[in-house]
């Protein structure tokens, strides 16, 4: 079986470059007589792999020296629970600017289980009753201990161009499917948080970029495998990490740098996003519900014009090479997901089938 064209928003698809060495080094790895699945993390090898990791994506990403990188597990919805309890003093308060799935759970997770959590409502509809990022709601209130973002939302489809003047008061931002896929000012941020199976690496590892002068407040039951301070101190092996998905993050930094960064990653994502966007609003048989200053440039969520044709749909696209195309189950309709990983050739691909699909059922 050929590689397909895999859309899927997580799990979602790698490099190949880097599946394949991960491959050829997975039973034997530089000639140690196991492969890095099986050896010590604490052992010489993994230990020079777990900090090359850390050194590539200080560099890709333009990490300065005061902040740390935490390798962790528990998904972006344990960092859900880690932000409140490393950063919201018992009886403070924290805004959160909702702009879809993804920021509402981090609210809910944080109101209904840490303490006060205000939801600013930060979407609109436009003229056309479409969903735009409303900044102007995204005001942070007297006193908050932190202000917390989704700079992409993955369900929704929409993504935030730019970012709300907090003040003091730090940003604490959600990139789980949006890391990496463009430049990025780590230094207008408290923390990031992001969970690798989007763009960066198989899932079970969640990567916490966080200022310095954050760390160190965690409440007392914080439980210590999501204490910022706990990690920093341990070199984020206070417990055993997922050390294959480190392995792999680092051989996807290792890509990203020899493909020319960031900045060529936004390049090709403007590129596709333009391509598969221009596709669906030049077919009336498709649309999306999102305004243009508000797409996301990696989640495409769209509509066929007749709802009832979706299982058609995406029966037929498979039958192509065309994979993982269903929407979240809480919006429904197609989302094609379309990461760092995804060269044009596959955006070309979806596009050519949108058009011949849309002339056969005109
Ligand atoms: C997928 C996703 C999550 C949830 O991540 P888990 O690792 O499944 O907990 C959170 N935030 C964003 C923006 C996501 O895309």
């Amino acid at each position: 079986m050929p590689r397909v064209w895999n859309f899927s928003a997580g799990p979602s698809m790698l490099p190949e470059s880097v599946m394949r060495q991960a491959q050829s080094e997975f039973v034997d790895f530089e000639g140690e007589g196991m492969g890095i699945v099986e050896m010590s993390h604490r052992g010489a090898t993994f230990t020079r792999v777990a900090q090359e990791a850390e050194g590539l994506l200080r560099e890709i990403m333009g990490i300065p020296d005061n902040y740390r990188v935490l390798f962790e597990q528990g998904g972006g919805r344990g960092q859900f629970a880690a932000v409140p309890l490393n950063l919201l003093p018992e009886g403070g308060r924290a805004d959160y600017f909702i702009t879809g799935h993804w920021s509402r759970s981090a609210f809910k997770e944080c109101a209904e289980r840490y303490g006060e959590a205000v939801a600013h409502e930060c979407t609109r509809k436009d003229a056309q009753g479409r969903v735009e990022v409303d900044y102007g709601a995204m005001q942070v209130s007297e006193g908050a201990a932190y202000a917390y973002c989704c700079l992409n939302e993955t369900v929704n489809g929409v993504e935030m161009f730019s970012l709300p003047d907090t003040g003091a008061v730090p940003l604490i931002a959600d990139i789980s499917s949006d890391v990496l896929t463009r430049p990025m000012d780590v230094t207008r941020f408290g923390a990031l948080i992001f969970g690798a199976q989007k763009n960066v690496a198989p899932a079970g590892l969640t990567i916490t970029v966080v200022r310095d002068d954050l760390i160190g407040r965690a409440r007392r039951y914080c439980p210590s495998v999501l204490d910022w301070a706990v990690l920093a101190k341990h070199g984020s092996m206070y417990n055993t990490p997922n050390t294959f998905a480190w392995y792999m993050a680092g051989l996807a930094f290792k890509w990203i740098r020899s493909i020319g960064g960031t900045e060529e990653l936004a390049r090709r994502n403007q590129e596709k996003a333009e391509l598969l966007y221009g596709a669906i609003d030049g077919n009336p048989f498709y649309r999306t519900q999102v305004a243009e200053g508000s797409r996301s440039r990696v989640n495409c969520v769209f509509n066929l014009r007749d709802e009832a044709l979706n299982a058609d749909f995406l029966k037929e696209a498979l039958a192509e090479g065309l994979s993982g195309l269903k929407g979240h189950k809480v919006l429904g309709g197609m989302r094609a997901s379309i990461y760092n990983a995804m060269p044009i050739e596959g955006v070309r691909a979806l596009v050519d089938f949108l058009g011949r699909y849309a002339g056969k059922h005109a």
